[in-house]
């Protein structure tokens, strides 16, 4: 079972995250409790990397 949604406060493997209101996108490592969006204090992430979710990633890398 996959999440494409996860709540602020949840423990995550390592991903990237993107804010469901303002688009903001975080990577993290794998951590117990996700934070609310550092621009706009959403708490509800859409999951874009990570969880075995294999979509392909716009976010660029270096
Ligand atoms: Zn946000």
């Amino acid at each position: 079972m996959k999440k494409d949604h996860v709540p602020s406060g949840s423990d995550v493997s390592a991903g990237t995250f993107e804010c469901t209101k303002c688009g903001n996108v975080i990577k993290v490592q794998s951590i117990s409790s996700l934070p609310p969006c550092g621009k706009c204090h959403n708490g509800d992430w859409k999951v874009l990397t990570g969880k075995g979710d294999a979509e392909v990633d716009p976010y660029p890398k270096s």
